[in-house]
């Protein structure tokens, strides 16, 4: 039996996890964890706000599945591999901010961290075959892909939110529409897999269906491919190196299409590799002004274009100087955020 705590229980990747665990008989969920919504039937192990790693701590979980949205997810993050407890990580906010410091708790721990962010999850998947030369990640373009600048300067959170494939969250679909879930993506594969920047791939592919492609140096490639369904990679994440059914049918084949990505429009992907090559704390910089346009523009506060705007000028005002502890980390969050100007 695999004793589950569930950090982000109410949000959509919690309420599919807990779709999976219910549907398994080696899965038991020993705690729950929202910000500050309750979930029905889940009373007795939810807790409500408060510390997480506190509740950790007492539920000493076998896998501590962290789907809890932003920065907020760092401490349980850290707590996971520190104490080498299974990390199932859907909070990719945490790893792109902790960066190297995340690798070195993962170390000192000694235990591991599963992806199950779908793209992460199939390039996890591909390279259990040989060592990655090159990654490809996809990206289903968003609401808005093949738009302009014009066209984008007027869109509103509505529309924001209305995503082709997926059905997430708002911060990660907001994500999506300005392609910065993809730059955080890419930062999250550089430190997940250990791969320079520039082997790094973001290809535009509408219907989701491959979701990551390995390339190994003797010219093979691997690609995974699935209906776009989040309870597989959790389901994998909860049951690695098992795989469990689970009631997504069969892949059908069918025509796939690909295409290159327009970071000229899309800022946020540019800028995510830029901060990713900075290093330092400029990709915590950079989620964190992210975190602060995103909120804003859902309250309608700045435009959609203003989001990479805004990110943009936060990390012209940062240091991203590197942090060499926990605390050094949340500061340069915490600078981030206000260098953040909104009007
Ligand atoms: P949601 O907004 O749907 O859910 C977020 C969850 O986090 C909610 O349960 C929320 O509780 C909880 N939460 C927020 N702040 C805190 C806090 N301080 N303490 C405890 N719990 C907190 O987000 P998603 O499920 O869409 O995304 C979660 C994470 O997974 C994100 O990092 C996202 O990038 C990642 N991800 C999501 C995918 C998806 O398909 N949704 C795909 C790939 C990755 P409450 O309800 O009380 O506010
Ligand atoms: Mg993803």
């Amino acid at each position: 039996m695999t004793r589950i705590a569930l950090l982000g229980a109410t949000g959509s990747i919690g309420r599919q996890a807990i779709e999976v665990i219910e549907a398994s008989p080696n899965l038991e969920l020993v705690a729950a964890a929202s910000g500050s919504s309750v979930i029905d039937g889940l009373a007795p192990l939810t807790q409500v706000g408060g510390d997480l790693t506190e509740l950790l701590e007492r539920a000493q979980p076998d896998v501590v599945l962290n789907a809890v949205v932003g920065f907020a997810g760092l401490a349980p993050t850290m707590w996971a591999l520190e104490n080498g407890v299974t990390l199932a990580l859907a909070n990719k906010e945490s790893l792109v901010a902790a960066g190297a410091l995340a690798l070195d708790a993962l170390e000192r721990g000694g235990g591991s961290m599963i992806p199950v962010d779908s793209e992460h999850s199939a390039l996890f998947q591909c390279a259990q075959l040989g060592e990655p030369e090159t990654l490809v990640l996809t990206a289903s373009g968003g609401p808005f892909r093949g738009k302009t600048r014009e066209q984008l300067a007027s869109v509103t959170p509505a529309e924001a939110l209305a995503h082709p494939t997926w059905n997430m969250g708002p911060k990660i679909t907001i994500d999506s529409a300005t392609l910065a879930n993809k730059g955080l993506e890419v930062i999250e594969a550089h430190f997940l897999f250990g791969v320079p920047y520039d082997r790094i791939e973001v290809v535009v592919h509408p219907t989701s269906i491959v979701h990551g492609l390995v390339r190994f140096r003797d010219g093979a490639s691997i690609a995974h491919l699935g209906y776009p369904d989040m309870r597989v990679p959790i389901s994998y994440a909860l049951t690695y190196p098992e795989r469990a059914a689970t009631p997504v049918p069969p892949l059908q084949l069918t025509t796939l299409e690909f295409f290159p990505p327009d970071v000229d429009t899309f800022r946020m992907l540019a800028l995510a590799r830029e901060a990713g090559e900075r290093g330092g704390t400029y990709p915590c910089a950079y989620n964190a002004a992210n975190e602060v346009a995103v909120a804003a523009f859902l309250a309608g506060r700045i435009g959609f274009l203003d989001i990479a705007a805004a990110v943009e000028d936060a990390l012209g005002r940062v240091s991203g100087a590197p942090a060499t502890s926990l605390a050094e980390l949340v500061e340069a969050d915490h600078v981030a955020r206000n260098a953040v100007a909104i009007p």
